[in-house]
């Protein structure tokens, strides 16, 4: 038996002063503070470990992007303990059951967090769908553009309208990349950031989430927008949740801490899809959050080979579109969030209980829950060191920036966590088995 009491544990999104009693992987008893013989974790705050629904892990095929090991290695030192996985950039993608297995097995060892999976539709496989959900993907993701790599090519209205009413039957998610892409002038500097904004325009996002909405209506299907970036979507957004359909939100830490006037000609590293816009967007897309438009935030980590982001070059044309920040997400979205005046139960909410909602899931500090807890001292200010990062490769536009707040230990079901300690999520905990 463990105790570890704190004057600050996040318990039901209150802060409340607490000793927990873990017995081996789950929490046993929620106690008073002043237990006799538990550990005092001072001024640090106890957090239910966080859940990023958004991550790509890029193995197997594409390890030397990322990879198992050192994606939740890293996610474990930024106080995460349960992430999903993005069924590209991988290799073969997660779109059949035979893909799925390999996943799961290019896991086994290697995890420090517990590790999901997403399945992805494309054209040709939807006959495949079932056979996903039955093999327990926590959620369906979809481009409506683009997607970057030619083996994950987007869908349209067709295919959607085939797979939205299996993921409704079974209440699990369709996530969608919404940008429906229009032609638009060519890049005339493609160092210039400016110029690269202008080739994903917000009515890309608009036109998609227009489509997204009223797919949503017809089919049923719970519509997960991911990476939300235009500030201009929200009062569709507003609508549309106001009239019950069952549509979530999700932003990510870059499009709330950066804009687009800040970024530099030739930084490629700043480059994502869609883009970073101007900093009055920034600001509304933190008013959607306030209001709860938006219901959380995930990494999209989406790292590459240094090769591939042209940064000799700096061309925003040719880099790889993808920004790496799995370990960072608390820190830097505290610094921000405690800036406008949020607490710590808001981060809490956007970056656990909101994601693992979405996933199915729950992960949160009660009684009978696995013990995944995160302290964290929430006061200390400090400098990203890219190289520091377990990340596999250091590149990251968040080098030198400075984020609040440092975890000093994630627990995953009772203990510290380490290599080999995450597992899979097969599906059974999504239907509460
Ligand atoms: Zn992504």
């Amino acid at each position: 038996m463990i105790v570890i009491q704190s004057h600050r544990v996040v318990i039901d999104g209150r802060i409340e002063s607490a000793a927990i009693v873990i017995q081996g992987e789950r929490i046993l008893e929620i106690t008073s503070y002043g237990h006799p013989d538990a550990i005092d974790v001072g001024k640090a705050v106890i957090l239910p470990g966080l859940v990023d629904s958004h991550v790509h892990l890029n193995e197997p095929g594409r390890t030397e992007w990322e990879g198992m090991a050192t994606g939740t290695a890293a996610a474990a030192a930024g106080g995460i303990t349960t992430l999903c996985d993005m069924p590209l950039n991988s290799s073969p993608v997660t779109t059949t059951r035979e893909a799925l297995a390999e996943k799961r097995a290019a896991a086994s060892g290697k995890l420090s967090v517990d590790v999901g999976f997403h399945g992805g539709v494309v054209p040709g496989n939807t006959q495949q769908i079932v056979e996903l959900l039955d093999g327990g993907v926590l959620g369906i993701k979809a481009f409506l553009c683009h997607s970057g790599i030619d083996d994950f090519p987007n869908v349209g209205e067709r295919e959607l309208r085939e797979v939205m009413p299996l993921l409704a039957a079974r209440g699990v998610p369709l996530l969608a990349h919404a940008e429906i892409a229009e032609p638009t002038e060519p890049m005339t500097d493609p160092r210039r950031y400016a110029d690269y904004l202008k080739t994903r325009p917000t009515s890309f996002e608009r036109e998609a989430i227009e489509l997204l909405i009223d797919l949503c209506k017809r089919t049923g299907c719970p519509v997960h927008i991911v990476h939300l970036a235009d500030a201009g979507s929200v009062p569709m957004l507003r609508a549309a949740r106001a009239s019950g359909l069952p549509i979530t939100v999700e932003t990510c830490p870059h499009y709330l801490v950066f804009a687009a006037d800040e970024i530099l000609d030739g930084a490629t590293m700043f480059k994502c899809a869609p883009p970073i816009r101007d900093r009055e967007n920034r600001e509304a897309l933190w008013e959607a959050m306030r209001e709860g438009v938006i219901d959380m935030i995930a990494s999209d980590h989406s790292p590459c080979p240094p090769a591939m982001k042209s940064l000799d070059a700096g061309r925003f044309d040719q880099a790889w579109g993808g920004i790496s920040s799995l370990q960072l997400g608390l820190s830097v979205v505290w610094a921000e969030a405690s800036k406008r005046g949020f607490a710590i139960t808001d981060v809490v909410r956007w970056m656990s209980r909101e994601p693992a909602k979405l996933l199915g899931l729950t992960r949160k500090i009660a009684v009978g829950q696995q013990a995944d807890l995160v302290i964290f001292d929430d006061d200390n200010q400090w400098v990203v060191d890219g190289k520091a990062l377990l990340h596999r490769h250091k590149v990251t536009p968040y080098d030198g920036r400075v984020v609040r707040g440092v975890v000093r230990q994630t627990m995953l079901r009772g203990a510290a966590t380490k290599v080999g300690r995450g597992l899979t999520i097969d599906g059974r905990e999504r239907l509460g088995q």
